[in-house]
Parts: C-alpha cells; structure tokens; sequence
C-alpha cells in the first residue's frame, strides 16, 4: 500500500564517530525520501551502517550533517521539547525484545508507560487501551498482570510492537524485528505487521541484513554498504533486475522462491573494508567483479535510471563507459 504524501524526506545524512586515530564514517551522504503508508526497506551486511542510519533518523545518535525532514520539519538540531513533543510520532521496534522490556515491570505497566509520558488520558481509559492494544497484537488481554520473562520470543515482540503503536505513530522504525526468531514465528510476525499496517495506516521503516524478509513486506529497499546507498528501487524491481552488482551479489545468495529457478551466482570476494578507512572511488570497487581503473579514482554519484530505480555505480553512466569496461 503506497500513499501520496511525502512522510520523511532523508538529505545527504552523514554520521562520523571519532576512534583514537580516526573516524568511522558510519552513514555517509545518505538520501532518500520515503511517501506516507509506504514500507521502506534498508539492507546490507551487518556493520553497514543501517541500524545507526536508523537512529541518526530518529535522533537517537545525532548526525554529523545533513538533514532528516519528517513532515517537512527538519529533526536534527531539534530542540529537545520539540523533540519529545515528536518523538510519539516516531516508534521503534528492536531485534531483541527481551533486552527492550525491563524485567521488573508487569507488560501493562511497560505498555502504559508511553501514554503517562504524553499524558494520555485517565487511568482507566489507559488501562482499556492496553487491553485493545494486547488483543490487536494477537495476545489474551490478561497477559497484562505478567512479566515479560513469562512470554515466548515471538510473544514478547508482539508485546514489543504493541508498546510502538501504543501511540498510533506516523512512522515505525522496525529495526531487524524478526531476525531473532525462529522462521515459522517470523512468518507470524510479519503478517502481523502487515495487518496493523493496513488496519492502522502505519508506515514502516524496516532495516534488515535478510534479503527474503525485505521482499515480502517492503514497497521499495534500498541497499547499504559501508555507510551509503548504492542502489535504492521498487522492490519487484530489485529482485527482477538489479543494477548494482553489489545487489547483484546479494541476490544470487539468496534462494529463489520459485521451484526450479536459478540466479547465476555472483561471488563478491574479501570483507567489507573498514568504514574507518574507506577506499578511495568507488567504496565497492576492492570487492568488485566489474570494477574498472576509473572505478578506483571517481565515486559515482547517485543517477536516476527512470522506472523508479536510482543507483551509485560507473556502469550506468553513459558518458564514462560503453559497457567495455575500459575506462
Ligand atoms: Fe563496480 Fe565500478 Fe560500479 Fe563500483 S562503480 S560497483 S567498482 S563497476
């Protein structure tokens, strides 16, 4: 489901943290814009800067430069009151929802918590809410009295977005939400997002390393590597047709979900380089099987191919190259 308006608008986003010795360029001149009811999928390898593009989004690392637009009011140098005032607007669901529960309160307290911080009603209207809340997200409304140590997994992430939506936010950051679950309990999941997506209108910023789980539930990814957007598209598009031969390499590792279907299998050699020393040119070109010499002077720039898909690669820059590879 995609709507019209503009929801959050990303400009050049950078955030640099400074190690003895150096600086780690963990986002880097990242852009993108994301519409409102739309699911926006950010993928790539562990360490490549999604989940810190995450919080440098939601303020919860403050960037370097740039701009994070969220209904055209710019959040970073926010002041802090604006910010709270906001902040109900802009959830987030983590990986491990154990580690996100505190363990001394009871889940109707842990879901209370956000509607006594913005003053939501009375006490007994709160209460009501927790219990539609519960029921909403697939668990017995009694689950209230209990402590999170007494839930499953996939129950305690339920509980885990049931404290995100608690607010009905305009924008829910689900940072690897399924990624420590077993692959049934994902599935379960997954559609339940689907539903309060629907029910709800929410839109969802969806940040994971798991190629399958982006595809079925975003509209659009865009991919990560070592702090930058290398290619952003529809995501029937990426998996079709992918342009950046790091998507390329990506993809031919993931399984094909139809029978008999086979992608030729691309191997990208060598480690991630260290994002506190990252190459010169192209941040691909050191594990690139098409990286050509102009590859280790000049970083692309980010191009529009029409249909929706842009892309930071030399291979799409028609005064550069013919396709020889010899520039
Ligand atoms: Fe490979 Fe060059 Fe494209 Fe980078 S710019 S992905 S090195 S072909």
């Amino acid at each position: 489901m995609t709507g019209e308006s503009e929801l959050l608008r990303v400009e050049e986003l950078s955030t640099r943290f400074p190690v003895q010795g150096g600086v780690i360029h963990a986002v880097e001149g990242v852009s993108f814009t994301q519409r409102s009811g739309e699911t926006m999928g950010i993928v790539g390898e562990s360490g490549c800067g999604k989940s810190t593009l995450a919080r440098s989004i939601l303020q919860l690392v403050r960037p370097s430069s740039g701009r994070v637009l969220f209904e055209g009011t710019d959040l970073v140098g926010l002041s802090a009151r604006r910010m709270r005032a906001l902040r109900r607007h802009l959830q987030i669901v983590f990986q491990d929802p154990m580690a996100s529960l505190d363990p001394r309160f009871t889940i109707g307290r842990i879901l209370e918590e956000p509607l006594v911080i913005h003053g939501f009603g009375s006490k007994a209207t709160r209460r009501a809410r927790v219990a539609a809340m519960l029921e909403q997200v697939g668990l017995d409304p009694t689950a209230a009295s209990r402590y999170p140590h007494e839930f499953s997994g996939g129950q305690r992430q339920r509980i885990g977005i049931a404290r995100a939506i608690m607010l009905e936010p305009r924008l829910v950051v689900l940072d690897e939400p399924v990624s420590a679950l077993d692959v049934s309990i994902q599935a379960q999941i997954l559609n339940l997002l689907a539903d309060l997506r629907e029910s709800l209108g929410l839109s969802y910023l969806f940040i994971s390393h798991d190629l399958a789980v982006v595809r079925a539930i975003c509209d659009r990814v865009a991919v990560m590597y070592l702090g930058r957007i290398l290619e952003e598209a529809p995501t029937e598009q990426l998996f079709a047709q992918p342009a950046h031969p790091y998507t390329e390499a990506l993809l031919s590792a993931v399984p094909q979900p139809e029978p008999g279907a086979r992608r030729r299998r691309v191997v990208v050699s060598g480690e991630p380089p260290n994002p506190e020393h990252p190459p010169e040119g192209c941040p691909f070109h050191p594990r690139c099987p098409r990286a050509m010499p102009v590859c280790r002077r000049e970083p692309p720039g980010m191009r529009a191919l029409g249909d929706g898909r842009r892309v930071a690669c030399h291979l799409h820059d028609p005064n550069l190259v013919d396709g020889s590879g010899q520039n």
